[in-house]
């Protein structure tokens, strides 16, 4: 059983939805010709359509159409070559029409599914309930002056496909898992950059629990616009154990929409949730309904990268790696083909050790993606070969790593110029252990007398002493000879 939270009656289970608002990549916006750029100066990319002038007329942006369908097709759902765009009515000052043009009761995609990788290798498959298209609002800046707001209408129009899940994930690791499977095949397909700190992919979270046993939903609420992968995790957290609270002091949970307070970990209640009816959804009649071909889709079929699942299940199959490993291998795809350009004619098990450890880890300190890493997949690969054909140790290819990571280099110079050459003289070696058995005579009497362990420690000094370059076996092996004949 996963997650659940333990309560004074009993175990809690824990259901979540996520509604995530991906932005189309499209330099267009979807119902107009303006720019869709991040960053630029307020109110620079609008056109009269976004500005919502009276007689504007909007028209359909095919190219995120096809960025929509392929999307669908990479979550394996259904898509509909008809579908209908509505105007969802409210008022916001950031909302000039008056309304959201959205697709409502017939949406561009219908089923699909994500597969999970969660811990222990072990996956899980999630329902998608539908994608559709629609608009984005304008910004209100409230942060600019003491007395009045701003609006800045440079968002409004961009394209935004709307993706909900099934209430299938039951806990925030869940969720975790499941947004981040999501951007990684959003950016596979390059139809949304996943960028969570522009707002590229912002995520609305369904929370609602129950007991463990228990066949029905109960009340939910929902928590607003959560922009990274972490707040949506404490969110939920924070969120299931309040509610349970609730049930457990006798107390009911209300249907409401809730804001996450990161700063204080904590949701609360913003308004109660609005009704589906509340918004007055009516088909566009400015926009026709939307029919696309069966050729269309198949065009876009025929032109789909490798999707993370299946390059898993290549990497599973090609190279016998572990599922763990496979899953951080190709969760970005940058990183699938550094993996593959290392391991291509080496072994992929030590090929995929590197760039999962070594590799990932200095990336991470260093604040680099692996596209501008400083050492090469080719000079990674020089490097494991240097390992594998006995010149260096692995102690010493970790040391040249560190250097080739730092100050660039070829790692065949690196190894020449810093003396890192394994010793394969024998002689050499047995000096070593004649020296280090000779200076720990208490230590090498408890290796006699049965303390196995302390060879481990004489093989550290031995390698001290060598300064990294004998080789650790070997060394083994000798001290073993020597000391237990
Ligand atoms: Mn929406």
């Amino acid at each position: 059983m996963g997650y659940l939270i333990e309560g004074e009656s009993g175990d809690w289970e824990v259901v979540v939805g996520l509604e995530v608002h991906a932005q189309i990549i499209s330099e267009a916006k979807l119902f107009s010709g303006a720019a869709t750029g991040f960053g630029a100066e307020p109110n620079s990319q609008v056109s009269f359509v976004d500005a919502a002038m009276p007689g504007m007329l909007p028209v359909i942006n095919e190219h995120c159409v096809a960025q929509a369908v392929r999307t669908g097709l990479g979550l394996q759902a259904k898509i509909n070559l008809l579908s209908v765009f509505e105007r969802k009515n409210y008022f916001y000052a950031d909302l000039p029409q008056g309304y959201q043009i959205s697709q409502f009761k017939h949406p561009l995609v219908g089923e699909g599914t994500i597969t999970l990788d969660l811990p222990d290798d072990a996956t899980r498959k999630v329902g998608i309930e539908r994608l559709h298209m629609e608009q984005d609002a304008g910004k209100s800046l409230h942060d600019q002056d003491a007395v009045r707001s701003f609006i800045d209408l440079n968002r409004s129009g961009v394209p935004l496909m709307e993706i909900v899940s099934k209430p299938d994930l039951r806990g925030p690791e869940d969720a975790g898992a499941y947004l981040r499977k999501l951007r990684s095949i959003l950016r596979c397909l390059g139809t949304c950059d996943g960028n969570m700190e522009e707002g590229s992919l912002r995520c609305d979270c369904n929370v609602s629990v129950r007991k463990v046993g228990e066949a029905d939903y109960r009340t939910r609420a929902e928590i607003k616009n959560l922009n990274s992968v972490r707040f949506v995790m404490q969110a939920i957290e924070f969120e299931a154990v309040r509610q349970v609270e609730v049930y457990e002091n006798g107390g009911k949970v209300n249907q409401e929409t809730r804001l996450f307070d990161s700063a204080k970990g904590m949701t609360r209640a913003m308004r109660s949730k609005e009704f589906a009816h509340d918004y007055r959804y009516f088909p566009d009649p400015d926009l026709l309904p939307l029919e696309i071909s069966q050729e269309f889709v198949d065009g876009i079929k025929a032109s789909l990268p490798e999707l993370p699942e299946q390059k898993k299940e290549r990497f599973l199959a090609d190279h016998s790696l572990s599922a763990y490993d496979a899953g951080v291998l190709v969760a970005e795809r940058e990183t699938a083909d550094f993996f593959e350009a290392v391991a291509e004619g080496r072994d992929a098990k030590t090929a995929a050790n590197w760039v999962i450890n070594q590799l990932s880890r200095e990336l991470n300190r260093s604040g680099e993606s692996i596209e501008n890493s400083p050492v090469s997949s080719q000079d990674l690969g020089k490097l494991i070969d240097l390992v594998s054909n006995k010149t260096i140790s692995t102690a010493a290819a970790k040391t040249v790593f560190a250097i080739m990571y730092a100050d660039g280099g070829d790692p065949a110079a690196i190894v020449a110029a810093k003396g890192l050459t394994q010793i394969t003289d024998t002689g050499e070696v047995e000096t070593a252990v004649d020296n280090v058995i000779a200076e720990n005579p208490d230590q090498a009497r408890d290796v006699r007398d049965g303390k196995d362990k302390t060879i481990g420690w004489f093989v550290g000094q031995v390698m001290k002493a060598t300064g990294g370059k004998a080789n650790p076996k070997a060394v083994n092996e000798l001290l073993r000879k020597k000391l237990l004949g």
